[in-house]
This record gives C-alpha cells, sequence and structure tokens, in this order.
C-alpha cells in the first residue's frame, strides 16, 4: 500500500471551466487557492515541450505522486489565476482573442508569463500583439495622451515584459511609468483588490535613471521653443507669443522636475511661432522614439529588441 494520501472530494479543489471528465491528469497549485485542473496531457505535451518533459518523468520524480480518480497529480508553482487563464487559452482557442478590445488584461498578463515559462511559442506571440496594441513599438503619440485608459497598468506591463523577456514592449511601458510621480513610483499603486503594486527594483533603476534624460531632452529639444528665447520670423504678436511662451514653460514643469513630453501646444502661441512650435516637437518625438531603446539602456535600436524578444 502506498503511504500517500489519497486526496477526496472534499480535499480537490476543483476549477469549474477546467475539469474535463475524460482528461487524464491533474495541474494542482500550490498557493492559497490551490486549485485543481483536470486536463488532457498530449494536448499541452504537443504546444508545451516543457509540459511534455514534464509529463515524460518517472512518477517519482514529479513534485507529487498522488493520484485522483487513477489522474497523476502534478503540483505546479504557478498562482490558481495565472494557470486558469494560461490554460483556458491552451484548451479554448475562443478565450484569447487577438486584439485588444475590452479584453481582459490579466488574462494576457497570465499568458505572456506561463507561454514564456512553459515554451508556448503562438500564444507568446498573440500575447505581446495583445499588449502592443497598448505599449506600442511604434510611436503612436494617442497612446501616451490616454492616460488611465488601460486596464494593465505600466508597472504591470514593465514588470511583466521584463520577466518575460518581451523586451520590445519595455519602452513604451517604462515611458508611460516615467510619468508617474517619483513617490508613486518609490510606493507603488494600489490595484482595486486593495493591494500595493511595485515596480521591480530593476525597472526602478532604469525608470529613475532615464527620467533625468527625458527631462533633459524635453528642456532641451521637445519644447525648446517654449524654455529658450527664440524669435520667429513672421510673428505678428511677438508681445503675447513671448508671454505664451513664459506661461508654457511654466506649466510644462511639474513640481518634481518632469515635463510631460507629449504635451499640447497652448492656444497662446501664435500663427509662425506655433508652426515653428509644433515642427520642432514632431522631429523632435520622433528623434526621441528612435533612441528610446537606449535612454532606458535595453539596447542600440528598436531591431535589436525584436531580436531578443523573439529568442
Ligand atoms: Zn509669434
Amino acid at each position: 500500500m502506498s503511504s500517500e494520501t489519497t486526496p477526496t472530494e472534499n480535499t480537490l479543489k476543483k476549477c469549474p471551466d477546467l475539469w474535463f471528465e475524460d482528461g487524464t491528469i491533474i495541474l494542482q497549485t500550490m498557493d492559497d487557492d490551490q486549485q485543481s485542473f483536470r486536463v488532457y496531457p498530449g494536448i499541452l505535451s504537443m504546444q508545451s515541450p516543457v509540459f511534455k518533459t514534464l509529463f515524460t518523468l518517472p512518477q517519482s520524480k514529479c513534485e507529487s505522486s498522488n493520484t485522483y480518480e487513477g489522474c497523476i497529480i502534478v503540483q505546479l508553482q504557478d498562482t490558481s489565476q495565472t494557470l486558469r487563464h494560461f490554460l483556458r487559452a491552451i484548451f479554448d482557442w475562443s478565450y484569447f482573442p487577438t486584439q485588444s478590445n475590452a479584453h481582459n488584461y490579466r488574462a494576457v498578463l497570465s499568458v505572456l508569463k506561463l507561454s514564456t515559462k512553459y515554451e508556448v511559442t503562438s500564444l507568446r506571440s498573440s500575447a505581446i500583439t495583445v499588449l502592443s496594441e497598448r505599449f506600442p513599438t511604434h510611436f503612436e503619440i494617442t497612446r501616451f495622451n490616454e492616460p488611465g485608459k488601460a486596464i494593465v497598468h505600466p508597472f504591470q506591463a514593465a514588470n511583466a515584459a521584463l520577466e518575460s523577456n518581451a523586451m520590445i514592449l519595455l519602452p513604451s511601458a517604462l515611458l508611460m511609468c516615467c510619468a508617474y510621480k517619483t513617490e508613486t513610483l518609490l510606493n507603488g499603486i494600489l490595484l482595486k483588490n486593495g493591494v500595493r503594486y511595485k515596480l521591480c527594483d530593476a525597472n526602478l533603476v532604469t525608470v529613475l535613471a532615464a527620467r533625468t534624460k527625458l527631462t533633459s531632452v524635453a528642456r532641451r529639444v521637445v519644447f525648446r521653443f517654449a524654455f529658450y528665447p527664440l524669435d520667429i520670423n513672421g510673428c505678428h504678436f511677438p508681445e503675447a507669443c513671448r508671454l505664451g511662451k513664459i506661461k508654457w514653460a511654466e506649466s510644462l514643469e511639474r513640481a518634481d522636475g518632469w515635463i510631460d513630453l507629449f504635451a499640447e501646444i497652448p492656444t497662446e502661441i501664435y500663427r509662425e511661432c506655433r508652426k515653428h512650435a509644433v515642427c520642432v516637437r514632431t522631429a523632435a518625438h520622433s528623434a526621441l522614439w528612435d533612441a528610446l531603446p537606449g535612454v532606458f539602456g535595453l539596447g542600440d535600436n528598436w531591431s535589436v529588441l525584436k531580436k531578443l524578444t523573439t529568442q
């Protein structure tokens, strides 16, 4: 007789949408929730070389060799919620849409994390595609002018991208992080479930260092017209434009020194001056975007990040 205890109906917490009566293996999480998922090992093995290896290990080498109704129970270190999203994406193709509209970003982050860990390349690449709609890999100013629109917070996205080696998402996510006040960067944010969430140390160091560089770029390049005296030929209202510039420069600088790189040009800057300011800002944004991976110490350019992400 085996000395191991056999789980009963009472001790096993079945995940209702991932408990297939004809499944032949049970995955069990070890967090407080300790959910059990009765699934099909063949499908998991087909998608994931990591599961394939895991399932071919002799039972004694698995973390658990308990059984339930003849199914081996394999214990995993993932959290119940993360694993649930990932397994739903594996076993139900309609669960994981490829567009972000009204999408559950917690599911996307979970899928990114576990598809990386278990090497499910197609799902990983879908998760990166969905996230890149909110954390773009090419310059889309509107994405940076919609604070609070994302269900996933830039702190979460930056941490997930770093953890999952999805480097291509990092510049956008980190740039959005830079716009938070120093206090928020250090203390973290309060999530809806009441949990305090912080940037990981590596991302925090990167963001704090980049903020200094970016503030300087904002002042000297993007909004040079506001911060440094310059007379524009053909200006019809030099006095009004001068006052407009002073007011603009004051409004651009936040108390902690941060300058919103995507701030609008105020209406008090007129005609020729306005044209000039728009022109400078547009060219500066484009140059800044190209230089962004370097600003965050991630590599020389975007194609390096793309290569790193697909590895
Ligand atoms: Zn003017």
